[in-house]
């Protein structure tokens, strides 16, 4: 799996290291894979966060563009489907491997929009404590043009794109994405299908948030519902439920542990995902290193 490789290398540095580091990796074999969800509505994959785009008389519309030096490939893959350029681009979040192809993007003349928190730290130098990681400040013309606090609708080929902010779920600026006449929803990283999900602590995010954001999520949607998440494959309702279930379990657990005094080592022994380890721990972030991002975000 392709995060897999992607969290190899944050945890294989030994020493802090920046985003840009990421510039170098070798791309040239990455594959853009175009999935599509109904008539306008399409999923691609590649390298770092899942794409969701709407393509029809009236506009291309995306959400998130994953790497800088990926951009030719994405724009090749949307080549197959129009031949119209790019004008919106949507960030469900700040983090490099969603925003990385912004600045290709803004030069081409796209229209970046996102929720006021992701310009805000995309602005400055970050830092992402879980994994020792510094961001630079992105220039000008890779920061959101049009952001917004709550929400904002889109209405274009043929559908209504309702985008709306999650408080404080995977980071302080994330936003969700419903296309409502395909039947579609994007949720950047407040949903990771069938992998652990980092929670970004430093960036303000936290696990309660997520699942209510999850919530708010099976509320709209039916069982019919694309839902794609940020990173792992396509899923449904039953998936989204599946997700909201192990995370709820779990944290619970850890919480009444935290809340009894016990140290990480105890929670640790005490294996509070070992159902759950099968399904989610193989891919992304390994059991054990999951339960650490849990308890330290959940003793915040
Ligand atoms: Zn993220």
């Amino acid at each position: 799996m392709r995060a897999t490789r992607l969290l190899l290398i944050f945890f294989g540095a030994a020493t802090l290291f920046t985003a840009p580091a990421f510039a170098q990796q070798d791309f040239s074999k990455v594959e853009i894979k175009t999935e599509k969800l109904s008539a306008t509505t399409y999923m691609m994959t590649g390298e770092g966060g899942n794409l969701g785009l709407s393509i029809g008389e009236d506009a291309v519309f995306v959400i998130d563009d994953q790497f800088a030096p990926l951009t030719p490939k994405i724009n090749a893959a949307i080549a197959q489907l129009t031949k119209k350029p790019i004008k919106f681009v949507l960030n469900t979040h700040w983090h490099f491997d969603h925003t990385g192809g912004n600045e290709n993007m803004g030069k081409a003349g796209a229209l970046i929009v996102a929720h006021e928190n992701v310009r805000r730290r995309m602005s400055a130098e970050g830092f992402i404590e879980f994994f020792g990681m510094k961001t630079k400040a992105e220039p000008t013309v890779a920061l959101p043009v049009v952001t917004f606090t709550q929400d904002l609708t889109f209405h274009i080929n043929g559908d209504e794109v309702h985008a709306y902010h999650v408080a404080n779920a995977h980071t302080d600026g994330d936003a969700i994405v419903h296309f409502k006449n395909s039947d579609v929803i994007h949720m950047g990283d407040t949903f990771f299908n069938k992998l652990y999900p980092f929670i970004d602590t430093s960036s303000g995010g936290k696990v309660d948030g997520v699942i209510a954001a999850v919530d708010q999520v099976l509320k709209i949607a039916g069982d019919n519902t694309k839902i794609i998440p940020g990173h792992g494959p396509l899923g449904s309702k039953a998936d989204l439920k599946a997700y909201r279930d192990m995370l709820a379990t779990v944290s619970t657990r850890i919480k009444a542990q935290i809340e009894d005094g016990k140290k990480l080592e105890d929670v640790l022994a005490a294996k509070p995902t070992a159902e759950f380890d099968d399904v989610w721990g193989k891919g992304f972030l390994t059991p054990k290193k999951w339960v650490e991002m849990m308890y330290s975000n959940l003793k915040n």
